[in-house]
């Protein structure tokens, strides 16, 4: 018999098929599209028998119109060997002719020359348990697939908390669940008496109403924005905190469920990412933003398999706060493209860090700055050379060891190379995070701390980790210009004073002018980084200042 036949023969194959009523497994040789259904599929869809040709053909007919688009692509990357794994929801009907929610999972083995010859996999009822959120009582997102959009007008709110996962982890679960409990009762409060409030995954909500516009729900999210953000209406224990939302109304912005959502999404996350705090509503631009996004993924992606093409580092460099003289950079990452102009560097390592790409281009980074500080020590002596990593890189420990190891390839003194820490407001296991900070500190490392000062919970890291050096983020620096501003004065002065005393040195970000770089001299600041000496600049550029620096200039 061959591998194929075993499998659909096999009597495990029984045994999974008989262990649930909600739960239908299917096999199927690839090659012979010829496929093997459980029992319980045969009857409740009413499939014409156990073993079935072509199968493929009499599903389609079951699943619902509006999802066969999404289900075929899904189906069609196995079979065509794009993918190996099938995943998808989707409504199909039964016998009775009512349409059931599926979870359907599968993936394909490939046979000994490597093509797709198997497709196995389940599929999952998602009915009566799924109906209400256990935690908030309101409807889940699977009763809203059951809405008819095709009848009514109306509208549909998206709802976020900004940060809910630093909300989750500083004030732990139990906290958490309190906050959303919180906002569902009040979402549910400030809607109308005809809408429905639905809670999908996590900190996500929608509210669904038949009579509002675009600009009632905009209103709506005002609202409860305010609600949120206000200690004072809070019950004893909640910290107020933000929301950003998206918003779509029907028909214009989606004929069914799934365009209705789709677009939904994406006016959410396009708020999350440009509009934080706020709501949008569906519109081209936010399509145009979707798709360019997309765009950039695809070309990233191509740029990483072309050997990091495209990819280049700057340097800016930071000075001795006594002497103004350069003391080493920091490596800011470009990327170029061809297809897309003008990419930001925040745009494009956004994406790189949502995708985790992040980490191949990290190694890039490391490695190349690695280069240059090598290069730059054996021709002008002590300079430092930093370069950024964000939390999500030094969590994985195969990035520290390759650190080390090539920093000893490359010949470099560990001494004088920096790993700044980048968002180190979103910190969840300090634990590990000091382990790999202390090993890197260990082998001779600098550790700096980036843009301090942003958020109020990375004070307490102080405390936590130890450190070489503190950056005082850029935003904190300008605004000591902002008239009256004694509040960031003091604290900056104070976060400067603690550090001396515990030896950590001190890098003032965005010095622009004359004035910001008095202040902060006078504050003690050990060392200086900003406009007002340099922006980023190419390799050469940079080298052409060092000689500069040597000659006195
Ligand atoms: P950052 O680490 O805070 O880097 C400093 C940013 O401030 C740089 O922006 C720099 O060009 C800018 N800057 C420096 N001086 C001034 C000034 O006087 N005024 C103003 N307005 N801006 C100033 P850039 O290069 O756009 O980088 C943005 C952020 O992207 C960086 O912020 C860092 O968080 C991240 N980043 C850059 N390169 C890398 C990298 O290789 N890996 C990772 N993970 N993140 C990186
Ligand atoms: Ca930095
Ligand atoms: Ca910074």
């Amino acid at each position: 018999m061959s591998m194929v036949d075993n499998i659909l023969k096999n009597e495990l194959f029984e045994a999974f098929a008989n262990a649930s009523a909600n739960i239908y497994i299917y096999v199927c040789d690839m090659k012979k599209d010829y496929s093997r259904w459980s029992q319980n599929t045969v009857k409740d869809f009413g499939m014409s028998g156990e073993y079935l040709e072509n199968a493929g053909a009499q599903w389609m007919e079951k699943v619902h119109p509006d999802d066969r688009a999404a289900y075929l692509e899904d189906i069609d990357a196995c079979f065509s060997g794009r993918s190996t794994r099938h995943s998808c929801q989707y409504r199909a009907k039964n016998i009775y002719n009512e349409y059931v929610w599926l979870e359907c999972k599968g993936s394909v083995i490939n046979d000994e020359n490597g093509e797709p010859a198997v497709f196995a996999g389940l599929m999952m009822r998602l009915d009566n348990q799924n109906k209400y959120d256990p935690l908030t009582h309101l409807l889940t997102g699977f009763e809203m697939q059951n809405y008819d959009f095709s009848r009514q007008t109306g509208s549909l709110l998206f709802l976020g908390i900004n940060d809910f996962r630093k909300i989750n982890n500083v004030g732990g679960y139990q906290y958490g669940d309190k906050v959303l409990k919180f906002l569902a009762e009040r979402l549910v409060q400030a809607a109308g008496k005809k809408d429905i409030v639905y809670r999908l995954q996590g900190d996500e909500f929608i509210v669904l109403s038949q009579d509002k516009t675009r600009e009632d729900m905009l209103r709506l999210f005002e609202t409860i924005s305010d609600i949120c953000g206000k200690r004072s209406t809070f019950p004893e224990g909640i910290r107020n905190f933000t929301l950003s939302g998206g918003i779509v109304s029907w028909p214009e912005d989606g004929a069914n469920y799934r365009e209705l959502l789709d677009n939904l999404s994406h006016s959410y996350e396009y708020a999350r990412e440009n509009r934080r705090g706020q709501a949008v509503a569906f519109s081209d631009q936010i399509i145009e933003s979707y798709e360019r996004n997309l765009r950039l993924q695809n070309a990233l992606a191509e740029s990483i398999k072309n050997d990091f093409c495209g990819f280049e580092l700057y340097f800016q460099p930071i000075l001795d706060s006594g002497t103004r003289r350069i003391i080493g950079c920091e490596s800011l990452l470009r990327w170029k493209s061809a297809k897309i102009q003008d990419v930001a560097p925040y745009e494009f390592i956004r994406i790189l860090e949502s995708n985790g790409q992040i980490r191949d281009v990290g190694i890039w980074v490391m490695e190349t700055a690695l280069r240059h500080a090598a290069k730059w020590q054996k021709r002008f002596g002590d300079i430092y050379v930093s370069f950024n990593v964000s939390y999500l890189q030094l969590m994985d420990s195969e990035f520290v060891e390759r650190l080390i190891e090539s920093a000893k390839r490359s010949g470099v003194d560990v001494s004088r190379v920096m790993v700044e820490l980048t968002e180190s407001c979103q910190v969840e296991d300090i634990a590990l995070l000091s382990q790999h900070f202390d090993r890197l500190r260990g082998m001779g490392f600098k550790i700096a701390m980036d843009d301090f000062g942003t958020e109020y919970a990375t004070f307490g890291i102080l405390h936590d980790v130890s450190m070489d050096v503190l950056k005082i983020d850029q935003k904190f620096v300008r605004g000591l210009l902002r008239e009256g501003n004694i509040t960031d004065l003091a604290i900056i002065e104070s976060v400067v004073d603690m550090c001396r005393r515990l030896s950590i040195q001190t890098v003032a970000e965005g010095v622009e002018t004359e004035e910001i770089q008095n202040m902060v001299q006078n504050i003690g600041v050990s060392y200086l980084q900003g406009f007002l000496y340099s922006r980023p600049v190419p390799e050469a550029e940079f080298e052409r200042m060092l000689i500069e620096r040597e000659i006195g200039a």
